[in-house]
């Protein structure tokens, strides 16, 4: 099972004036909360990579790991 994890840094983050991130992608992995970015749903992410394209900012970092069964 793929993993995927997704970071923001938040302080480079052009947040509400931006939205870039939450308007491209396709399963709505952020959200727009107050002025911040909000990672919702990583879970959902289907690299497509629209995000990194679209970042002005460059700040989004998305790790894709294989998640190592508890017991085989
Ligand atoms: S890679 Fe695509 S699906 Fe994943 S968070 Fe970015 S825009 Fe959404
Ligand atoms: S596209 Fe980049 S700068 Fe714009 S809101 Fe998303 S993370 Fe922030």
């Amino acid at each position: 099972m793929l993993l995927i994890d997704i970071a923001l840094d938040h302080e480079h983050c052009e947040g509400s004036k931006c939205g870039g991130c939450a308007y491209v992608c396709p399963t709505n992995v952020f959200s727009i909360k107050k002025d911040k970015i909000s990672i919702n749903s990583p879970q959902y992410c289907k690299l497509c990579y629209n995000c990194l394209e679209i970042c002005p900012k460059a700040v989004i970092n998305i790790k894709t790991h294989n998640a190592i069964p508890a017991y085989y």
